[in-house]
């Protein structure tokens, strides 16, 4: 106990800090408790970027966020997806590869179109569009996504790093052929079978990263750049933070002692760095901030900060 100091923030929200890390506890949630711990953390940020100094910021999200749109929380692609067997006897991580796509691409893509089913009719979030409503009061504001969904720039967020594609743009295999649709009920998977360019009748996919890919070179350049150019505050928001590439950022932040921030009812990979863990999911916890921090653009932002 005694490398721990304990921290009463309010009534119902307390912390600890042990080995240097900041636990918040939240009893009864009430309105601002999640903000309470998100201002001590985006007051360090203040701090450490000096009073007059514009703040840059990255987000990475994960399926948390999506999940208060009503997204299952699933791991896989874009996290959409459950781990196990399929119907078809194969591992869902065999349906959704590349290889598969290219032996037997009428089975890649009924599993594919299960994944855009369960976004189908799904909108954006408050903590979605919360983030996005944010970006034009800091320097920079970069969201780093996993998601497929399409939910962040939906909302709004225009430095957007969505790293394992996007769900409803797709591009023929064959030809320069590219597309933006809403869903995918045109298409009528798996009835119809796999969709076909209607310039050469290649096949047709979504701009998605499947197992046994590679991430996508232009995005992934981005996010290196970010981690290298080394940004004042990083919040990692609803992911268990499995992926190397989605870890890195926060452990690069922990290093040069910038400011983190964790949002997540449960544990990650990444929990034990963070200074700040508010143990809330996205959408509510991010509501609460804004009631302390105001919107739309963080209008008083430093005042706000300034005055405690
Ligand atoms: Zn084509």
């Amino acid at each position: 106990m005694n490398d721990e100091t304990k921290l009463i923030f309010s009534t119902c929200v307390s912390g600890v800090i042990t080995h240097g890390i900041l636990v918040v506890t939240i009893d009864n949630p009430p309105v601002n408790a999640a903000s309470a711990a998100m201002r001590a953390g985006l007051l360090a940020a203040a701090q450490q970027a000096g009073s007059d100094a514009s703040i840059t910021a990255l987000v990475i999200t994960g399926a948390g966020i999506s999940a208060d749109s009503g997204l299952p929380t699933y791991r896989g692609v874009g996290g959409l997806y459950d781990n196990g067997p399929t119907a078809d006897g194969v591992p869902i991580e065999e349906a959704l590869s590349g290889p598969m796509l290219r032996a037997r691409p009428e089975l890649t893509w009924k599993y594919l179109g299960e994944i855009e089913q369960a976004c189908r009719g799904r909108q954006p979030n408050d903590g979605h569009r919360i983030l996005a409503g944010w970006a034009p009061a800091y320097e920079q504001f970069t969201v780093l996504t996993q998601n497929v969904d399409g939910f962040h720039r939906q909302a709004g967020s225009a430095d957007l790093i969505e790293i394992h594609g996007n769900l409803h743009r797709l591009h023929c295999t064959f030809c320069p052929y590219e597309i933006e649709v809403a869903d995918y009920t045109a298409f009528d998977v798996p009835a119809k079978g796999p969709p076909a360019c209607p310039y050469c009748a290649g096949l047709l996919r979504p701009r998605v990263v499947l197992f046994g890919e590679a991430l996508p070179e232009a995005e992934i350049g981005r996010l290196y750049a970010v981690i290298e150019q080394g940004v004042d505050l990083v919040i990692s928001i609803g992911t268990t933070s499995v992926f190397p590439y989605i870890a890195q950022p926060v452990i690069a932040a922990a290093r040069r002692g910038a400011a983190t921030a964790e949002i997540n009812p449960g544990s990650s990979e990444v929990s034990h760095l963070v200074r700040y863990r508010i143990r809330e999911g996205a959408a509510a916890a991010l509501r609460q901030l804004r009631e302390l921090l105001g919107d739309p653009a963080f209008a008083g932002r430093r005042k706000a900060l300034r005055a405690g």
